[in-house]
């Protein structure tokens, strides 16, 4: 006889397992079932990841997801405690900075007006303010910035076990195989296919397989223009400790930085490539990264590297945003993914969502309509300025 459950969730890191304990959390009484094929997480996106929280975007629905994780991440610890056990996600308000050139303020000034009506108390800087934020930074060729100081970053693998735990705690059943193929009857989802052949029944299927998740909806069929691709992380020390802890800063050329401890971490704009390589290079950092560094903050000119490491974007190539939502055509399949590299901050907002997408038919908190599966038959695609 096949397992039978209500809700299968493929997938178990920070979005599926928001979504698990979203529903249970919202009184969901059907059996959740989460299959996640990465035990340790070694190759899943979310530990991988670097933690960035922002609210500086361009449309308005990346700004009222983040608005509502916002809300989340700030009472996480108090909120999801197990057993008294609280998640220390240390989650550090440090404040995100996107840096401008004289030719890009104006387009920031537009954006001010998108994360203003949102609520988001973003705001211009000029030169002077930079530098109180950061004494160091060099600002010869800068005309200000565009700073958010509700922002900053946060441990994203503390977030994605806070909600597995509580998931968990609600009665979601985590197994640790992986779902091979999906099992669709007519125009009906029947359940998935296991890597032992087993069929696993459920009238209700999320996927939420972060850059495996368009594979597997392309074995049945469902495509969607979703490549994995690698970024990489390079974690570094300076000789000359800066002043003061740093926001999380974009340059205008596409590399960020942030403290990570007492230490720092730096990524770029790495160009999409089709691809699982989980290799990091020391000749990328001094290629790409360190230049724009020490130009950009003298102290860094003697960074010293301490290590790297890479991970995945599921990078969708046509708006560069999350797809979410229920799939046309099939009866009972929902998708999550495509976050193109702003997935972490957004998992609360798409738990919640797909929780009452799913529960009532509707969304009530935030309409995640517009991140719908059908925006690119309908040429409706939600164009976002700032991804790097
Ligand atoms: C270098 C880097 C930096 C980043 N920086 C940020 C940042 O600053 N801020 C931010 O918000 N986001 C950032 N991201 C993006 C963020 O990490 C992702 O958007 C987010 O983690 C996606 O979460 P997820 O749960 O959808 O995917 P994942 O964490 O990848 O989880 C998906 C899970 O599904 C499992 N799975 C897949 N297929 C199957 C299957 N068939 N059967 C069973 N299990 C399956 C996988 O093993 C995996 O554990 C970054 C990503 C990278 C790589």
């Amino acid at each position: 006889m096949n397992k039978k459950a209500d809700v299968i969730i493929v997938g178990g890191g920070i979005n599926g397992s928001s979504v698990a304990y979203n529903l249970l959390r919202d009184g969901f009484t059907g059996k959740v079932v989460v299959f996640e094929k990465d035990k340790v997480y070694k190759y899943s996106s979310t530990p991988r990841c670097a933690g960035g929280f922002r609210q500086l975007y361009t449309t308005d629905i990346n700004v009222r997801l983040s608005r509502y994780s916002l809300n989340i991440y700030k009472h996480f610890s108090e909120d999801m405690a197990v057993g008294g056990e609280k998640p220390k996600i240390d989650f550090k308000q440090r404040g995100y900075l996107f840096l401008a050139t004289e030719k890009m303020m104006p387009q920031f000034e537009k954006n001010l007006k998108v994360q203003h009506r949102n609520g988001v108390q973003s705001r211009l800087l000029d030169k002077n303010e930079l530098l109180t934020l950061i004494p160091e930074l060099n600002v010869d060729d800068l005309a200000g910035g565009l700073f958010c100081s509700e922002s900053g970053y946060l441990d994203a693998y503390s977030v994605m076990q806070g909600y597995i735990k509580y998931a968990k705690h609600l009665g979601a059943e985590y197994v640790y195989q992986e779902v091979t193929d999906l099992v669709i009857e007519g125009r009906k989802m029947k359940g998935v296919r296991l890597d032992n052949g087993d069929i696993y029944e459920a009238p209700l299927i999320v996927n939420c397989g972060g850059s495996w998740g368009a594979q597997l909806s392309a074995k049945a069929g469902m495509k969607f223009s979703i490549v994995p691709s690698p970024r990489q992380i390079f974690q570094f020390t300076c000789e000359k400790p800066l002043e003061n802890y740093l926001p999380l800063t974009m340059d205008p050329t596409g590399v960020y930085f942030r403290h990570e401890g007492e230490q720092l971490i730096a990524g770029y704009s790495e160009p999409i490539r089709s691809a699982y390589d989980y290799s990091w290079r020391r000749e990328d950092f001094v290629e790409h990264v360190w230049p724009i560094l020490a130009h950009r903050v003298p102290n860094f000119e003697k960074a010293k590297i301490v290590r790297g490491w890479a991970g995945i974007y599921d990078y969708n190539t046509e708006d560069h945003n999350a797809i979410i939502g229920k799939y046309p055509g099939v009866d009972g399949y929902y998708v999550a993914f495509g976050f193109s590299g702003h997935g972490m901050q957004q998992a609360p907002g798409v738990g919640k969502g797909l929780s009452e997408l799913i529960r009532t038919g509707k969304y009530e908190t935030i309409d995640l309509s517009p991140l719908r599966p059908e925006r690119f038959t309908e040429h409706q695609l939600v164009v976002e300025d700032a991804i790097y």
